[in-house]
């Protein structure tokens, strides 16, 4: 994501994509359904299509998943000049379709696991399902103010591994105060001429050896006791406003990056109570991605509170296939 780039490649739904949602009928019963279309949904898509199990892929509201969001992923293996996100996502999902997958553009607003083949409703009907993949992903917590949206992709990030090379010598702000947030400020120092974290109390929750990391290294700077209140900037970051808690006074900052380290939710919404979670609403899976459900599995950042790359999950969505097919070819005896 070039800090004055423009990020548009976003996958919309098109209105020809909205008319395949209301035409996918009642009652639809599948082998294999994945939920969601991002790394993860569409690997695993491409392991059981290549198993012949025909599955069919919901998307959501976003084809391609997170990975669409950003301008370049230079990190997944098999692109030496890196790819566009959307590219893809778009790559993905042929690929997918090549081998027999069904992609639908459609949403999945409530599960029943309660009895077989499992019920997943959706805002244009409902599937049976006989094994369900669930790879909703997650989404990075906001900080909900002016600017962060209009400027996410310009200057504004939430991944660091993906965008911080794109701060090679300039002004980079972090917001957070936990381990993620050190880390990640941490390996941007290795791009950014200055990194300053912005916190909003006088503490830090990280680990004490990040801390002290941090506060040896030369190109670290921390603004206490503060909030960020607006992104300012037209077509990439420029400033920060800044409000201190204590004091309420407010300053303008400087700065050609902002990274949103406050946190992960993870689109587990409609499996509460469904499918065990942890603490922090991630699903629980084994090493062979099966849930709590026999025939429910689950795969990428939904699951995975840890690694959150493409790689991963992709890697995570082919090994739930994998289990999908050997677990329905149990059945089948
Ligand atoms: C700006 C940005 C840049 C990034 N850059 C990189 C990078 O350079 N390299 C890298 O390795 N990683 C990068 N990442 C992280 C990477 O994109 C994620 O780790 C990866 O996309 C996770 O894949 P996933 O399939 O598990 O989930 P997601 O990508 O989150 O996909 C979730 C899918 O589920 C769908 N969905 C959600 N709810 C429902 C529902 N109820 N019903 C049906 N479908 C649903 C969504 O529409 C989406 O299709 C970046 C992330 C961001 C935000």
């Amino acid at each position: 994501m070039p800090a004055g780039g423009s990020v548009s490649n976003t996958v919309e739904i098109t209105d020809d994509q909205e008319e395949s949602m209301s035409n996918n009928g009642n009652g639809n019963h599948v082998k294999v359904l994945v939920l969601g279309a991002g790394p993860a949904g569409l690997s695993a898509a491409l392991y059981a299509a290549r198993a012949e199990l025909a599955p069919v892929v919901l998307t959501g509201m976003q084809l391609g998943g997170q990975a669409a969001l950003t301008h370049t992923i230079e990190n997944y293996p098999g692109f030496p000049e890196g790819v566009g996100g959307a590219q893809l996502g778009e790559l993905f999902q042929k690929q997918a379709e090549n081998f027999g997958a069904r992609i639908e553009y459609d949403l999945a607003n409530e599960v029943d696991f309660s009895q077989r083949p499992y019920t997943v409703r959706t805002d244009a009907g409902e599937y049976k399902a006989d094994a369900v993949i669930v790879t909703t992903g997650a989404s990075p917590v906001h900080l909900n103010i002016p600017g962060e949206t209009e400027l996410t992709g310009r200057g504004v990030s939430y991944c660091a591994t993906c965008d911080g090379w794109f701060f090679k010598d300039k002004k980079v702000v972090i917001v957070g105060g936990g381990d993620s947030a050190f880390e990640e400020a941490l390996f941007i120092t290795r791009y950014a001429s200055s990194v300053t974290l912005i916190h909003r109390r006088d503490e830090f929750r990280a680990g004490a050896i990040l801390q002290k990391r941090a506060k040896e290294h030369p190109k670290m700077n921390f603004i206490l006791d503060t909030v960020v209140t607006e992104v300012i900037g037209t077509d990439k970051v420029e400033a920060l406003r800044l409000r201190n808690v204590k004091t309420g006074e407010e300053t303008i900052f400087e700065t050609d990056g902002l990274f949103i380290f406050i946190g992960h939710t993870p689109n587990t919404q409609i499996f509460k109570g469904k499918l065990e979670m942890s603490s922090l609403g991630y699903i629980k899976v084994n090493e062979k991605m099966e849930t709590s459900v026999p025939g429910v599995f689950a795969a990428g950042e939904v699951a995975d509170p840890t690694f959150r790359q493409v790689v991963t999950s992709a890697g995570m969505g082919a090994a739930a296939a994998i289990q999908a097919t050997r677990f329905l070819e149990a059945e089948e005896g």
